[in-house]
């Protein structure tokens, strides 16, 4: 008896234990690499919070000013992530604003740590996004007019081209504190170092050449 008892109580423990879960918090930053010496940190994870007591209403307003759309790519992003807005501190969210010039683009990009979820405030946008090759990489896109709303899921690659004949602007809701944007042509053949020649030779099936060309160009960065 007070073996089968033994044995229930071993089996529940099992039971117990195999719903036991960890979890990794989502990271703040690109990176955090680790030291032992604490007086080599910098920081823990996002910021230092400001005492309770000198906080003022002030730390929580923000004015986004209007987008410069003179550039390569006629739009500009301005965002307003936790190092902009400290405010935004352990809150999990930030936002941006879009300008579009007629025919501005905001290139094919990603962010590493959030989902976006895009409001048109003026103007017309052909925007979307790729899913993972998981979901064949299928093309998720339409065309979105003022007051339209349009999410774009965690980590997928998305953009958005103004197709009307005057400025467009957008207003983009991040789910992190801090984003991050990797711009995927800048970030493929404008890296710093660039990346092996051969490497990107193979990858796209082209010539040396068109990967040199490309390698060569500005990649203007809107953000
Ligand atoms: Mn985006």
């Amino acid at each position: 008896m007070k073996g089968s008892v033994f044995f229930s109580l071993l089996a529940l423990l099992a039971l117990a234990s195999s719903f036991a879960s960890a979890y990794d918090p989502s990271p703040l930053q690109d990176f955090c690499v680790g030291v032992n010496d604490t007086k080599l940190g910098v920081f823990v994870n996002g910021k230092f919070c400001k005492d309770p007591k000198l906080v003022k209403a002030d730390d929580f307003f923000f004015h986004i000013m209007e987008g410069n759309t003179s550039n390569p790519l006629g739009s500009q992003v301005t965002q307003v992530s936790v190092n902009e807005f400290p405010g935004l501190n352990t809150l999990g969210i930030s936002l941006a604003r879009i300008d579009y010039a007629p025919y501005g683009l905001n290139p094919p990009h990603i962010h590493p740590r959030a989902t976006e979820v895009l409001t048109v405030l003026e103007g017309t946008l052909i925007v979307g996004f790729v899913a993972s090759n998981q979901n064949d990489n299928r093309l998720f896109t339409k065309v979105l007019n003022k007051g339209d709303v349009f999410v774009f899921p965690f980590g997928m690659i998305h953009f958005q081209l103004n197709v009307g004949h005057d400025n467009a602007v957008a207003l983009s809701s991040l789910s992190s504190q801090n984003p991050g944007v990797i711009t995927i042509a800048k970030a493929v053949f404008g890296s710093t170092p660039p990346i092996s020649r051969d490497v990107l030779t193979k990858a796209f099936q082209v010539d040396q050449n068109i990967i040199a060309y490309l390698q060569k160009q500005q990649w203007y960065d809107n953000n």
